[in-house]
């Protein structure tokens, strides 16, 4: 491990001058970071531990949630309101990692950990352009059965491995942002980007800005949400292919739809040709195959995860028919 220097930020403001002063990282539960500084991967200088900042969730005015960005992920996803209003946060939460790292791990740190992809963290053999840029990508034609089927550029096929933002993207959650310029707002759904020819470049946010809090709109109809995830194991194991789903139906007939897939793309990808096949349509099992198909007809299989494919179209069908009433 390279070493380092440690200080706890009092606010945001001493969080983002520390940070700019000592080109440091933000440190959250460090369940991700300090694995990837052990590996060497990550070598920061500094860490600011910004555990002690922006730890309460909060009612909005409007009716929706601000959760501080030092919220430990347990405590999300217990949270009597997440549970009641957005169960597919709550779900999506408690479906990822131990009860332990869950209760270590933030949502500044969830939303920005890194891939899971075995290569990326291989720093002695592997060649990769997420860890160093320019010198090939070994999933390609290795071992690839985790890897995206959707988004994934000839530099990098990883998948983010978050569950929780998988149900952000579908719930049209806002992160808040603080860096040198003030403050800033991105939807969840834009802060993160597609591998392209940069996969070492992750997200949109400026060198030392900092995630304060994450916001949820206050739509009631969310409360029909949920969230399944299919992996290898019952537990302790990353997503194959998740998905959040939250439906809202008048008659017989979907009047709104929010669609979320994890396991399958560089960020966690909203459905959003499903979910435009979907508005007006009935609320049959025939539509919600066809959605999915429409969502999926772009996947690009690598040599060992086709089967992804259909895995994907059947758990959005299942998901949608259990959120509909047709499965007890
Ligand atoms: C064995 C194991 C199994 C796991 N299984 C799953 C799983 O099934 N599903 C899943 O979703 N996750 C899983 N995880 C990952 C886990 O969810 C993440 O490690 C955790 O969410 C990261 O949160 P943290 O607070 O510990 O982040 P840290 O490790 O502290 O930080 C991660 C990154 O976020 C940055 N950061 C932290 N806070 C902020 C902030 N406020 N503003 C800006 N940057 C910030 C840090 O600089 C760092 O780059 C697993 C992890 C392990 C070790
Ligand atoms: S898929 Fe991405 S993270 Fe994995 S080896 Fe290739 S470049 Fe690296």
């Amino acid at each position: 491990m390279t070493p380092f220097s440690f200080a706890r930020a009092t606010d945001a403001d001493d969080a983002l001058r520390l940070a700019s002063a000592r080109g440091g990282r933000y440190l959250g539960g460090g369940t991700n970071l300090v694995d990837l500084m052990r590996e060497t991967i990550e070598r920061p200088t500094a860490l600011i531990d910004v555990t002690g900042l922006s730890s309460t969730i909060g009612e909005r005015d409007d009716g929706g949630l601000l959760i501080g960005a030092a919220v430990r992920n347990t405590a999300v996803a217990e949270h009597a309101a997440v549970r009641a209003r957005y169960p597919a946060l709550a779900r999506a939460i408690l479906s990822g990692a131990s009860g332990q790292i869950r209760n270590m791990a933030t949502v500044g740190g969830n939303i920005l950990q890194r891939t899971r992809c075995a290569y990326f963290y291989d720093n002695a053999g592997s060649r990769c352009n997420k860890r160093n840029p320019g010198e090939g990508c070994d999933a390609i034609e290795g071992f690839n059965r985790m890897h995206a089927i959707l988004g994934a550029s000839p530099s990098c096929v990883a998948t983010h491995p978050s569950d929780m933002c998988v149900a952000l993207a579908a719930f049209d959650a806002t992160a808040h942002l603080l860096g040198a310029d003030g403050e800033r707002r991105l939807p969840l759904t834009e802060l993160h980007h597609l591998p392209n020819g940069r996969p070492d470049d992750e997200t949109l946010l400026k060198p030392g800005e900092l995630i304060t809090a994450v916001e949820l709109p206050a739509e009631r109809w969310f409360a029909r949400s949920t969230y399944r995830k299919v992996r290898d194991r019952a537990s302790y194991a990353f997503a194959l292919i998740s998905v959040a789903a939250a439906l809202k139906i008048d008659g017989d007939r979907i009047s709104d739809v929010r669609l979320a897939l994890g396991g399958v793309a560089h960020k966690p990808w909203r459905a959003h040709k499903a979910e435009a096949a979907l508005r007006g349509a009935p609320a049959t099992a025939e539509h919600f195959r066809d959605a999915a198909r429409a969502e999926l007809a772009g996947a690009v299989p690598l040599s060992h995860n086709g089967f992804k494919i259909e895995l994907a179209e059947r758990t959005i069908v299942a998901v949608l028919q259990e959120l509909a009433g047709e499965i007890a």
